[in-house]
């Protein structure tokens, strides 16, 4: 067991999604001494992405001249299904090969410090609620609409990490029961129809198939991939068929939103993630859904909203989690 630590060393904090990696110092003041980001490369497989990971901590420490002693800890947030107790993330189904990876002792063990994991969204959601939109706000829900979708969850101003650590799951919810088959196993989950893996495969389906649309020149040749972002461009630019498939991703992520406000009734629902840049063109759509399904009491007491922090929700919310942990006060996952 380290000895007990002096809570003005920064903490390290890994945001690790299946596009980018990102490690930052944060300070015990809330602020970041300095950032880097990598990129994934999750088709590599788990062991690769272990040890980029594991080297983008070691570039930022030695680019910063700190020793492992000189931090409070480390702290990831993470992808997937994470079980908080172990330390490990059972299943991230957009990193493949991904399962039962004990990454905090991996991490633990490399770099002899106190080491915490938990998903990234519930980390965004506990920095949104301290730092972002969510300032105030004590039922609020956090959404990352990304390469997948994930969600995190505070109710009368507690996070909710469920038995294990794994709540939340928003993009592993059945929306359709004729639904794609997803990565997780299932079918119809909401990643399928809402992500942008969703869009740009649906994009791509259409297209294929001969549908008109200016993104045909990205796929011509067979060199180019459509991208989320290519597709909101073309969408504003009039392209009929990227509008019809934002149109639908947004309507099945409207749908999944009305599920959680009937369950959760927050008032607040935070989206963030790469697609959450389309903004009302993603989010117009969604709050229709919602006003014409769900229930008139929760319905109208919700805000939909964009992040504040964006794509430093998860560093700040890991280590905003890290502090939480070291307040010699309901300390809930200890390292050993
Ligand atoms: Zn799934």
């Amino acid at each position: 067991m380290q000895k007990p630590r002096s809570n003005a060393l920064p903490v390290l904090a890994v945001d690790l999604g299946s596009t980018k990696i990102l490690t930052a110092l944060i300070s015990s003041t809330g602020k970041v001494i300095a950032k880097n980001h990598t990129y994934t490369l999750a088709n590599m497989g788990a062991k690769s992405v272990i040890n980029r990971m594991l080297n983008a901590i070691d570039c930022l420490l030695n680019q910063e001249d700190i020793r492992p002693p000189q931090l409070d800890s480390i702290s990831i947030a993470a992808a997937g299904s994470i079980d908080m107790k172990l330390g490990v993330v059972t299943i991230s189904p957009q990193i493949p090969g991904w399962h039962n990876i004990p990454l905090k002792k991996v991490v633990q063990e490399k770099f002899g410090i106190r080491t915490y994991l938990i998903n990234d969204a519930s980390a965004a959601v506990l920095s949104e609620h301290q730092l972002g939109s969510g300032m105030g706000i004590d039922n609020l829900i956090y959404i990352t609409v990304s390469t997948g979708i994930g969600s995190g969850i505070i109710v009368n101003g507690e996070i909710c990490f469920g038995a294990n650590g794994s709540a939340g799951e928003l993009g592993h919810m059945t929306i359709s029961t004729m639904g794609p088959a997803c990565n997780c196993g299932n079918i119809g989950c909401l990643q399928t129809l809402a992500s942008g893996t969703a869009l740009v495969e649906d994009a791509t389906k259409r297209i294929t198939r001969g549908d008109c649309s200016s993104l045909r020149n990205f796929t011509e040749n067979g060199s180019k991939k459509i991208t989320a972002e290519q597709i909101e461009i073309a969408a504003r630019s009039g392209d009929s068929l990227s509008k019809e498939v934002i149109l639908k991703a947004a309507t099945y992520l409207g749908i999944g939103m009305v599920n959680l406000i009937h369950i959760f009734n927050p008032e607040m629902i935070i989206i963030g993630g790469g697609l959450s840049n389309m903004g009302d063109l993603l989010l117009d759509p969604a709050r229709q859904i919602i006003k014409e399904r769900a229930h008139t009491l929760s319905g109208e007491a919700v805000r939909i909203v964009i992040s504040k922090l964006m794509g430093d929700a998860g560093i700040f919310g890991a280590a905003i989690f890290a502090r939480s942990q070291c307040n010699g006060q309901g300390v809930l996952y200890e390292s050993s």
